[in-house]
């Protein structure tokens, strides 16, 4: 069990019921009074710098951890017991103020990187990061740097082949509306020029 844990057992949490009984043990001792009323504030949150204390926090003496189980009563306990959260809550700062410096790292890189140049049909550019020493993003350095090869149009099943793939071409955008168009004329003049048999068949006498 930590140092932490068992000053936690020897402090319950706070409740209407505690406090009271707290404040009639202790009526009568100011030290005792004040130091509970200390105990009750909340701790201030972390997110707003105005409130985190900045001084350094007091060092733990192992000593003093060692002999929390003999404390004896709440107020022999409280130095301690601040002096241990002005360290965790240096370390938890500390810890935040790394992961904001990283992030911070990251969206300079991020704006730093090349931007896709892809013009959109509204004329606004697209603006992703470009891929590594491409022009476009992703999605666009496929409809930019797409190879189309024909397929050997030998018979009508594979010019239908031909025609889904160019269509799917087109609607995936991998192929752009102008090349699809000379793509589907080539095709449509393949088509009229193709001899009427079907390999798969066999060539039918
Ligand atoms: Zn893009």
């Amino acid at each position: 069990m930590s140092a932490v844990d068992l000053l936690a057992k020897r402090i319950p949490p706070k409740s209407a019921n505690h406090s009271a009984e707290s404040a009639s043990r202790c009526a009568g001792n100011p030290f005792q009074e004040s130091m509970l009323r200390l105990l009750q504030t909340p701790a201030p949150p972390l997110e707003d710098p105005d409130d985190i204390a900045i001084d350094p926090p007091p060092a733990i003496d192992p000593q003093k951890l060692a002999d929390i189980p003999k404390i004896g009563s709440l107020g022999e306990g409280v130095e301690l017991f601040q002096a241990l959260n002005r360290n965790i809550e240096l370390l938890e700062g500390l810890d935040e103020l790394r992961y904001r410096a990283q992030k911070l790292d990251y969206l300079k890189k991020a704006n730093e990187a090349k931007r896709c140049d892809h013009l959109k049909a509204n004329g606004v550019r697209c603006g992703s990061p470009a891929l590594a020493g491409k022009e476009h993003c992703f999605f666009h350095a496929q409809f930019h740097n797409a190879e189309y090869t024909l397929p050997l149009i030998e018979d009508k099943r594979t010019l239908q082949l031909a025609y889904m793939d160019l269509a799917k071409g087109v609607s995936m955008k991998t192929i752009s509306i102008d090349h699809g168009r000379l793509l589907l004329q080539i095709l449509q003049s393949a088509g009229k020029n193709l001899p009427d048999i079907d390999w798969q068949d066999g060539y039918q006498e």
